[in-house]
């Protein structure tokens, strides 16, 4: 399905041109009304074609604040996510 931001965003901007696909959007385009990033699950693709691990989650300065969503049917899911809920990249 996707990655998803958690609420440990600090809004800092660094993922949202390293997405290829341009699946993130600001706190002020968040549909949700949340003050964080965004990430819109449809078009996110796990950066499978592009890198081997996700961008955003690399370009993170956070811990864990970008994590895995759920793999949905139809989806292009990462051959190497985690569980929903993990973080994208351990620390
Ligand atoms: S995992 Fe890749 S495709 Fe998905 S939001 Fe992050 S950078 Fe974009
Ligand atoms: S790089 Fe991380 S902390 Fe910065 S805006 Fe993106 S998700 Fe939020």
């Amino acid at each position: 399905m996707a990655v998803m931001i958690t609420d440990t965003c600090i809004n800092c901007g660094a993922c949202i041109d390293e997405c290829p696909v341009e699946a993130i959007v600001d706190d002020e385009d968040n549909p949700t009304g949340e003050e964080i990033y965004y990430v819109y699950a449809d078009k996110c693709v796990e950066c499978v074609g592009y890198h081997d691990t996700p961008a955003c989650a690399e370009a993170c300065p956070t811990e864990g604040c970008i994590q895995w969503g759920d793999c949905g049917e139809g989806m292009t899911c990462s051959e190497n996510r985690g569980e929903k809920g993990e973080p994208v990249i351990e620390d």
